[in-house]
């Protein structure tokens, strides 16, 4: 793992250096259940690296982005919501409310949702 920041709390439990419940991880990417569910079922998904938003995204990131969404999938069947349907949001910057400045994809499901989002 090469970008790792000491004070961020998404890199601390992608590094095991604090609790979460984690239902998924491989050599990219971890999934866990977020503390503040707003649905029956709701993971967020993190890049074990450190990358503080979408917009921080290079080229070279591409097998990460890339694995966020493959690890969707599997959440999905892990959590009984891969044939019901789910939501996946990704929050980005302070008019989307991202409060955690480390990539994070929120799997929401679990339930009949409405859309717009807002
Ligand atoms: P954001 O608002 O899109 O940045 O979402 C951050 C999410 O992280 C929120 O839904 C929080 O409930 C969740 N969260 C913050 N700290 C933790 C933690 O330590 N474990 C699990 N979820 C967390």
């Amino acid at each position: 793992m090469t970008r790792y920041e000491p004070e961020c709390i998404f890199c601390k439990i992608a590094a095991g250096h604090i609790p979460a419940s984690l239902i998924y991880k491989n050599d990219h990417v971890a999934a866990f259940h977020d503390l503040n569910p707003v649905a029956p079922v709701h993971v967020l998904i993190i890049p074990l690296e450190h990358i503080a938003s979408l917009s921080e995204l290079k080229d070279g990131d591409s097998e990460i982005a890339a694995q966020i969404l493959l690890a969707a999938r599997v959440v999905a069947e892990k959590t009984g919501v891969l044939e019901s349907g789910y939501r996946l949001v990704f929050n980005n910057g302070e008019d989307a409310l991202q409060s955690v400045g480390h990539i994070h994809a929120h799997l929401i499901g679990g339930k009949t949702m409405g859309w717009p989002p807002f």
